[in-house]
C-alpha cells in the first residue's frame, strides 16, 4: 500500500519504520526537521496524504489534529482510510470523522496502548471506532504495527476505550503506591506485601505487571530510577481527557477526578515532570497524613 504518515515523534516514527519494513511504500511528513528510517519525507501533511491508499496521523492532541485534518481531508481521494492514532478528546475525534466521511474517506480514530516499547516492537494494541469498512481497510496496518486491533464501535468509540482503561489505569497505580507507602509504616516487608496481593483480589496490571516498588515483581520504570516507561505528565493528559469527556455526557466520576488531580499537582507543583507514572511511590513515601513531612 501507499502510505502517509504525519506526525513521525516517539510514537509515530517507529510505527512508519515498522510499516516501511513490512514492504509498504511509506511517505512522512512532520513539523520538526525528522529522518525516519524507510520514509521518504514530503514537504507538506497535504503532500504527504495526497495520493495515498491511507493516511495516518500520530499528533499531539485534538487541536492539532483538527487543524491537519482540514489540510489533507481535501487532497485525498474518496475510499481513502484516514487513520488517527493520536490520544485525542472524543468531540474532536468525532467531528474529525463527520468531515472525513462527507468528503468519502474512511475514517477510523485508533488510539493505542503499548507505548515508545510496543511502537517499536511492534506490539500496540489499537482501540478503534468507524464504520465495519474503514475498520477493514485499516485492519492489516494494525497488525504489522501491532498484536491486537478491537474494533470497539461507530466513531469516538476507540478515544472512548483508551480514557476509561487509563482511568482505571491511573487510579490502580495510585492505590497501589498508597499501599505500599501505608504497608511500609506497618512494618510489612514489600516482597511479602506483592506475595500476597498479586495473587490475590487487589492484584492488577499497576502491581503485577509494572510494580511501582524497585526490586519487587517483574522489571519495571521503578527500577530504573523512575524513567519513563509512561511518563506522569501523559497519564495526566489522558485523565483529564477523562474528565473532559466525563463533563460532556455528566457522568460521575468521583476517583478519576481525584486521580487527575493528583497527578496534576505531581506534575506541577512536585518533582512529577519526566517520571515515570509509578512513581507517585516514592512521592507517598517522602509524606505523612496531613501532607509533606
Ligand atoms: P511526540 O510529541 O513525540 O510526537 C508528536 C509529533 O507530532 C512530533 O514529532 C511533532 O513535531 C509532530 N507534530 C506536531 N504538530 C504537527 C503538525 N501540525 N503537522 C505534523 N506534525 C506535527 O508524541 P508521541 O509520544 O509520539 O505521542 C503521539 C500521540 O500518541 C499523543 O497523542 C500521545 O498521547 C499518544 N500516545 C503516546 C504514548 C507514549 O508512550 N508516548 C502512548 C500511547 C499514546
Amino acid at each position: 500500500m501507499k502510505i502517509g504518515f504525519i506526525g513521525l515523534g516517539n510514537m509515530g516514527a517507529p510505527m512508519a519504520t515498522n510499516l516501511a519494513k513490512a514492504g509498504h511504500e511509506v511517505t512522512g511528513f512532520d513539523t520538526a526537521d525528522v529522518t525516519i528510517e524507510g520514509v521518504t519525507m514530503a514537504s507538506s501533511a497535504a503532500e504527504a496524504a495526497s495520493g495515498r491508499d491511507v493516511v495516518i496521523t500520530m499528533l499531539p492532541n485534538g487541536k492539532i489534529l483538527r487543524a491537519v485534518a482540514d489540510e489533507i481531508i481535501p487532497a485525498m481521494a474518496p475510499g481513502t482510510g484516514f487513520v488517527d492514532c493520536s490520544t485525542v478528546d472524543v468531540e474532536s475525534a468525532r467531528a474529525v470523522a463527520e468531515k472525513a466521511a462527507a468528503a468519502g474517506l474512511l475514517p477510523v480514530d485508533a488510539p493505542v496502548s503499548g507505548g515508545v516499547g510496543g511502537a517499536a516492537g511492534g506490539t500496540l494494541t489499537f482501540m478503534a471506532g468507524g464504520s465495519a469498512e474503514a475498520f477493514a481497510k485499516a485492519e492489516p496496518l494494525f497488525g504489522i504495527m501491532g498484536q491486537k486491533a478491537v474494533h470497539c464501535g461507530d466513531p469516538g468509540a476507540g478515544q472512548a476505550a483508551k480514557i476509561c482503561n487509563n482511568m482505571i489505569l491511573g487510579a490502580t497505580m495510585i492505590v497501589t503506591c498508597e499501599a505500599f507507602a501505608l504497608a511500609d509504616k506497618l512494618g510489612l516487608d514489600r516482597q511479602k506485601m506483592f506475595d500476597v496481593v498479586s495473587t490475590s483480589s487487589g492484584y492488577s496490571w499497576s502491581m503485577n505487571a509494572y510494580c511501582p516498588a524497585p526490586g519487587i515483581g517483574p522489571q519495571s520504570p521503578a527500577d530504573n530510577d523512575y524513567k519513563p516507561g509512561f511518563a506522569a505528565d501523559l497519564m495526566l493528559k489522558d485523565l483529564r481527557l477523562s474528565q473532559q469527556a466525563a463533563e460532556a455526557v455528566d457522568a460521575d466520576t468521583p476517583l478519576g477526578q481525584a486521580a487527575m488531580r493528583l497527578y496534576a499537582q505531581f506534575v506541577e507543583n512536585e518533582d512529577g515532570l519526566g517520571r515515570d507514572f509509578s512513581a507517585m511511590l516514592p512521592r507517598f513515601e517522602k509524606r505523612s497524613r496531613e501532607g509533606d513531612k
